[in-house]
C-alpha cells in the first residue's frame, strides 16, 4: 500500500515538474520577443562580417602563409588591390560541388536511415531514441540519438579508403579547402532561408515560434524552435554535429595527410591536436544524448547563427591549427609538447566532470556522491508566469563549489592547448582561445542573467557562496 502511495506520489511530482517546467519555460526561454538597438547592431555586423572573417583567415593561409598582418599590409600599403586577393581565390568547382553534395547527403542518409546499433553493445553508452527537455510549449521530442554511430562509419570508411581501396586521396579536403567554403556557404545560406521561410508558413510547431517583426534579427536568431522535417529530421541536431563535427576530425586527418605528403612528415604538433580535438569531437558524440539538454538545444532557436554557423563557422575556424601546421610544420620539443599534451588533458577532465557532476546532481535530485561525499546545494525557488512557485537545488560542492562555470574553464584549458600546440610564431592559430574565451565568457554572463531573473534572492544566496564564475579568487 505504501509502495503504492509512494508510487503515485512520484508520478504526480514527475507530472508537476514537467508542467511546472513548461509554464517557467513560456517567460524565460528562448531569445528575446524584442530587439533593442545593441542586439540589432550585433547582429548586423555578424551577418556582414563573419562570412569576410572565415574567408580573410582561410584566404591569409593560402595567400600569405597564415599571417594575419601581411594582406593588410599589403593593401595598406597599396602592394596589392583587394581584386588582386580575390583574383588568386580559388573559385568554386563541379569536383568541390560534388565532393560536399555528396558529404552532406551521406550524412543525411547516416542521420535518417540508420538506427542506433552502438548503444546495443558499448557498454555506458546512451544511444536511440532519447527524449529532449521540455519546450517552452510543453513539447518533449525525440530524437534519434545516432551521432557516435555515424562517425564511427565516416571514419571507418575514411580509412579504409586510404589504406586499401584508394578511391581519392587523404589530402582531399586540404586540396578543395576553398572552393568546399563556397559550398559549406551556399548551404549555410540555403538552410537558413529555408529556416525562415518554413518558420513564417509551415512551421513544425507554431506555438514554439518567436518572431520579433525584426527581419534581420529573426533570420540571424531564427523563428522555430525546433523545425524539423517528417518525424525525425531535426534541424539543430543534424547541423550541430554532422556535418560539421563529424567532419572536424576528418578534417583533422587531412591536413595531416597533407603535411605528410608535402614534408615528409607528420609532426608532433599536428599529432597532439588531432589527438585533442579528436577527444572533444568523441566526447561530443558519446555524451549526445546529454547534449539535447544544453543551452544550444533548450534554448536557442534555429536561424542563421546555428545553420551557417555549423556549416561554415565550426568547420573552418575550428580546425585553423590543423592547417596552420600544413603551412608551418612544428616539431615541438618533448617537454613542451608533454606539458601541452598534459593541459589539453587536464582541461578535458575537468570539462566532463564539471558537466557529468552536474547531470548526475540532478538526475538523482542530489541523492548521489560527488567526490564520495553527499553533495551540498542551495535549495532555492522559483515562480513560473502563472504565479505558481517551484523548486529546485543549485549544487555548491565538487568542481560547482569552485567556480558557478567550471566546465567552461575545462573548455578553455582544452583549447588555449590546441593553440599552444602551433608555437608562437603567428597569432592566427590562437584565434580559436580568443574566440573561446569571447563566447564562454558571453555565454556565462547571458546565463547567469537568466539563473538571477529566475531564482532571484536564492541566486543572491548561491552567488555568496561560489563566488567566481570561472577562475576562483580571480573571475
Ligand atoms: P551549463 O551546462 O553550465 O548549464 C547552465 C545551467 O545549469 C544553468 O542555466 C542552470 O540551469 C544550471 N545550473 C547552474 N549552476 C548550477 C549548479 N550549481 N547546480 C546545478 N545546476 C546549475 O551550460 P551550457 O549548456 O552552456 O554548456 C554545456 C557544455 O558545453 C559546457 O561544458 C561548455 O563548455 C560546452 N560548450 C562548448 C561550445 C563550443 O563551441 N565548443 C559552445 C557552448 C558550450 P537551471 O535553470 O536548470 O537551474
Amino acid at each position: 500500500m505504501a509502495a503504492h502511495q509512494e508510487k503515485k506520489l512520484a508520478e504526480e511530482r514527475k507530472h508537476q515538474n514537467m508542467q511546472n517546467d513548461t509554464k517557467t519555460s513560456q517567460g524565460q526561454w528562448g531569445r528575446a520577443w524584442e530587439v533593442d538597438w545593441f542586439s540589432l547592431a550585433s547582429v548586423l555586423f555578424l551577418l556582414m562580417f563573419a562570412p569576410l572573417i572565415v574567408y580573410y583567415f582561410i584566404m591569409s593561409c593560402d595567400q600569405y602563409q597564415c599571417s594575419l598582418t601581411d594582406p593588410l599590409l599589403d593593401l595598406l600599403t597599396g602592394n596589392k588591390h583587394l581584386s588582386d586577393i580575390w583574383n588568386r581565390t580559388p573559385m568554386l568547382t563541379y569536383r568541390a560541388a560534388a565532393i560536399y553534395s555528396l558529404w552532406v547527403t551521406f550524412q543525411v542518409f547516416l542521420y535518417v536511415s540508420i538506427p542506433d546499433c552502438c548503444h546495443k553493445f558499448l557498454p555506458g553508452y546512451v544511444g536511440g531514441v532519447q527524449e529532449g527537455a521540455v519546450t517552452p510549449a510543453g513539447v518533449v521530442n525525440k530524437y534519434e540519438i545516432n551521432g557516435l554511430q555515424a562517425w564511427i562509419i565516416s571514419h571507418v570508411l575514411w580509412f579504409a579508403n586510404a589504406y586499401c581501396f584508394h578511391f581519392f586521396s587523404p589530402t582531399i579536403i586540404f586540396d578543395n579547402w576553398i572552393p568546399l567554403l563556397w559550398c559549406a556557404n551556399i548551404l549555410g545560406y540555403a538552410v537558413s532561408t529555408f529556416a525562415i521561410i518554413k518558420g513564417y508558413f509551415f512551421p513544425t510547431n507554431a506555438k514554439d515560434c518567436k518572431i520579433t517583426g525584426n527581419f534581420f534579427y529573426d533570420y540571424m536568431m531564427g523563428i522555430e524552435f525546433n523545425p524539423r522535417i517528417g518525424k525525425w529530421f531535426d534541424f539543430k541536431l543534424f547541423f550541430n554535429g554532422r556535418p560539421g563535427i563529424v567532419a572536424w576530425t576528418l578534417i583533422n586527418l587531412s591536413f595531416a595527410a597533407k603535411q605528410q605528403e608535402l614534408h615528409g612528415e607528420v609532426t608532433n604538433s599536428m599529432i597532439l591536436v588531432n589527438v585533442l580535438q579528436g577527444i572533444y569531437v568523441l566526447d561530443f558524440f558519446w555524451n549526445e544524448a546529454w547534449y539535447l539538454k544544453t543551452i544550444d538545444i533548450c534554448h536557442d532557436h534555429f536561424g542563421w547563427y546555428l545553420g551557417w554557423g555549423d556549416c561554415v563557422w565550426l568547420p573552418y575556424l575550428y580546425t585553423l591549427q590543423g592547417l596552420y601546421l600544413v603551412y608551418h610544420p612544428v616539431q615541438l620539443r618533448t617537454d613542451y609538447a608533454m606539458g601541452v599534451l598534459m593541459l589539453g588533458l587536464l582541461g578535458y577532465y575537468i570539462f566532463r566532470m564539471t558537466n557529468h557532476q552536474k547531470d548526475l546532481f540532478r538526475r538523482t535530485n542530489g541523492n548521489c556522491r560527488i567526490w564520495g561525499k553527499k553533495p551540498e546545494y542551495i535549495e532555492c525557488s522559483y515562480m513560473s508566469v502563472d504565479g505558481t512557485k517551484y523548486y529546485s537545488k543549485l549544487m555548491t560542492s565538487g568542481f560547482w563549489g569552485w567556480a558557478r562555470h567550471f566546465n567552461y574553464t575545462g573548455d578553455l584549458m582544452g583549447s588555449l592547448a590546441y593553440c599552444l600546440a602551433c608555437g608562437f610564431e603567428h597569432l592566427l592559430p590562437y584565434f580559436y582561445i580568443i574566440y573561446m574565451t569571447i563566447l564562454l565568457t558571453h555565454r556565462c554572463i547571458r546565463d547567469e542573467h537568466r539563473c538571477s531573473s529566475k531564482y532571484g534572492k536564492d541566486w543572491k544566496c548561491y552567488t555568496a557562496v561560489v563566488r567566481y564564475r570561472l577562475l576562483p579568487g580571480v573571475f
